[in-house]
């Protein structure tokens, strides 16, 4: 299996490097300059690129990196990204250093939007963060939610790789949603000491997110309560009664979370 290690970028992106010997891959690098250093200051060559949507920060740095090392580049199909040499929808399963890759198509912060899962490691981009999820630029809250519901359906135990160093700023959301939510709290405690140090709170697992992130959480009654009392929940008022479905749950707290 490959070794994952972070490669920080701007103020809070985390290009993922995926090393096995001297060979690499990175996913998402949204700046060529931090992985060109690292590349090199370790030896190593870059095969390949995994990138998970169209955004700058995540693919701002390719055509440097292609243009250097003529690296296979795998992207959304369904989005315009520099040099792309493999297009996926999703459905795919690709070889990263020896590995076998699965492509989970999860539109909702955009359209084309893929997350990569390989044996226990999961690269979601800006589709699940550590407590939180991504913004909805392009899809609808249900598009969103089928998303996060089909990567909580991975292993528990598998660890959650995503794009940003999110997560304190989510635990505070968390815990506005949640407050009497023990696994947010030992979480925030948690994370408040990794970030202390200077590590990354990412990976987390799986099942720390279904613990604690409140965007896989819609079905439970106090995400339900909180959302009721703080957010208006869009959707059809059957019968004078509110809907309390989890897409408008859901909607609601996503709605919530971009004013917080
Ligand atoms: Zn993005
Ligand atoms: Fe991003």
């Amino acid at each position: 299996m490959f070794k994952i290690s972070p490669i920080p970028a701007f103020k809070d992106n985390y290009i993922w490097l995926l090393t096995l010997g001297s060979r690499a891959f990175v996913v998402d690098p949204g700046d060529a300059a931090p992985v060109l250093a690292r590349l090199e200051a370790d030896g190593l060559r870059l095969e390949g690129i995994l990138i998970t949507h169209h955004h700058a920060d995540h693919q701002g740095g390719v055509a440097e990196l292609k243009a250097r090392y003529q690296p296979v580049i795998f992207a959304p199909a369904k989005e315009s990204i520099t040099g792309t040499t493999h297009a996926l929808s999703g459905g795919e399963c690709i070889e990263v250093l020896g590995q076998m890759v699965q492509v989970i198509a999860v539109p909702g912060h955009t359209l084309g939007h893929l997350a990569y899962y390989a044996s226990g490691v999961l690269f979601s981009g800006d589709t699940l963060f550590g407590a939180g999820c991504g913004r909805l630029f392009e899809g609808t809250p249900a598009q969103m939610l089928a998303s996060l519901e089909h990567l909580a359906a991975l292993p528990d135990e598998t660890l959650v790789y995503c794009a940003h160093e999110y997560t304190d700023v989510n635990l505070r959301f968390a815990q506005a949603v949640e407050a009497a939510n023990s696994a947010v709290q030992l979480r925030v405690l948690k994370v408040a000491a990794l970030r202390t140090a200077g590590l990354p709170s990412v990976p987390s697992t799986l099942a720390e997110e279904k613990a604690s992130n409140p965007f896989l959480r819609c079905a439970e009654q106090a995400v339900i309560e909180a959302a009721l009392q703080h957010a208006p929940i869009q959707g059809d008022c059957v019968g004078g009664a509110v809907n309390r479905s989890k897409e408008a749950v859901f909607a609601a707290i996503r709605g919530w979370r971009n004013t917080f």
